[in-house]
């Protein structure tokens, strides 16, 4: 596959933007390096880059393109949001259409705020927690990724009771020292945390099912478990659910069916984004009235945003919605994905090769070992060699997948059986080539 424009186009933007992308994980660093694809149009499932080359995407940039790529319902959302003037700085009776929609999905939200992406809910949430306890630390669990603020980029210290270590620099280890990172699925960590530092900790936060180191579910009781420890210790419990709202059903990680006992796992507060901005920039956070009632200009905790709720990302987010209301779209994506791992799974124990797959409905990760993976630990422990040439062989088979060994692959409502059939063809053909290079 002839792919010098991307190339050339590579080298120009290493000379105007840092590393030539406008986020790491669109570089190809994680997977040996090299220019990563440019990509031109995108039209459903597909994608067709700066050469020409046609690719079935699973990327889904990196999850809120839900609905496959200029879906015409959100298409007409946005050109009509256009049309109508971008931005006010005024509030419009969009955003109480979307408000309600997200809290009528998600009942722990009795309030809302919209903010402009992921990292901004779980920073408010934070801001939020500590305004309302009168607290100031942070647990925290290993692999969870929650953006990029200061206070969720630390990393584990050596043992579940000990402070964490900035996990990126610039970051000061007085504010590293503000967080605690426990293993995930683990409640025992947790718990020799609360018992060394609980009176200060704010809220224990967490991907109530995990999306940055695979698809990961919490094991039976840990939610309730972890709940109930934070809780007993007057920490309040913060889900980000950025990577899961809307992602396995019509509704957030807490009110899938998959997980039990919905009312003891409820959080207090909730971060969210990517999906209901329907590919437009957007997050948002909310919980119980008394603790969102801390936020400016009612209470005290201040929050603000110049393009937060602007009326392009609301109404393409309606839109979006109203699309996944729609019957039978989980259950689509969901037999969509249970024919695509299956299949893969069948190709990789044909050529020998080491595959663990986590499935949630219509998203999945895939893991080069022979282990399960159900915590960050686990799923490190992989080949990321074996990752990284399946990553290749399948691009250049024309198949276009996160360039990461713990990120997922989603299906889309613009999937179809056709997309299943030559995406496992061409996986036949990467595990079978790989088989030979070994
Ligand atoms: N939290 C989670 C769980 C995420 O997956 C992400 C993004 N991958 C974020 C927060 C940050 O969101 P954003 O990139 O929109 O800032």
């Amino acid at each position: 596959m002839n792919r010098s424009t991307s190339e050339q186009l590579y080298q120009e933007a290493l000379q105007h933007i840092v590393g030539g992308v406008n986020s790491p994980s669109r570089s190809f660093k994680a997977v040996g390096g090299g220019a990563p694809v440019f990509m031109k149009r995108a039209s459903g499932a597909h994608f067709w880059d700066e050469d020409g080359n046609r690719y079935i995407d699973y990327l889904a940039a990196f999850g809120p393109v839900i609905t496959g790529f200029a879906h015409p319902h959100i298409t007409a959302a946005i050109t009509k949001a256009a049309e109508n003037g971008v931005l006010y700085g005024t509030p419009t009776a969009l955003e109480i259409t979307l408000a309600k929609m997200v809290k009528e999905a998600i009942p722990s939200l009795d309030k809302v705020r919209f903010v402009n992406s992921g990292t901004e809910a779980v920073m408010s949430t934070i801001r939020v927690a500590r305004a309302f306890t009168g607290r100031s630390k942070i647990i925290k669990f290993a692999g969870c990724y929650h953006g990029h603020s200061d206070l969720v980029l630390v990393a584990a210290g050596s043992g579940p009771s000990t402070l964490g270590i900035p996990d990126s620099a610039g970051i000061p280890v007085s504010i590293a020292h503000e967080v605690i990172t426990v293993p995930f699925n683990n409640l025992d960590g947790l718990r020799e945390a609360l018992n060394k530092w609980g009176d200060d900790v704010a809220a224990v936060m967490v991907e109530p099912i995990v999306g940055n180191f695979g698809m990961v579910m919490p094991k039976p009781g840990f939610l309730e478990g972890m709940c109930k420890l934070a809780h007993d210790n007057g920490s309040l419990v913060i889900y980000d659910e950025v990577i899961t709202n809307f992602r396995f059903h019509y509704g957030g990680a807490q009110t899938y069916a998959g997980l039990d006992n919905h009312e003891q796992i409820a959080p207090d507060l909730t971060a969210m984004g990517k999906i209901f901005g329907g590919g437009l920039p957007i997050g948002a956070y909310g919980g119980r009235k008394e603790i969102m009632d801390q936020v400016a200009p009612l209470g005290p905790a201040y929050q603000a945003g110049t393009m937060a709720g602007n009326p392009a990302s609301i109404s393409a987010g309606i839109a979006c919605l109203e699309v996944l209301q729609g019957a039978g779209v989980y259950e689509e994506m969901e037999r969509l994905a249970i024919r695509l791992t299956g299949g893969l799974k069948e190709s990789a124990d044909r050529h020998g090769i080491p595959l663990t797959i986590n499935r949630i409905r219509g998203a999945f990760s895939t893991h080069f070992c022979d282990h399960p993976v159900t915590d960050y630990e686990e799923a490190q422990d992989t080949d990321g060699e074996a990752f990284a040439s399946f990553f290749r062989h399948m691009l250049n088979r024309g198949i276009n997948l996160a360039a990461s060994k713990y990120e997922a692959w989603f299906l889309t409502t613009a999937h179809t059986d056709e997309d299943i059939d030559a995406t496992l063809e061409a996986a036949e053909d990467s595990f079978r080539a790989m088989k030979e290079e070994r």
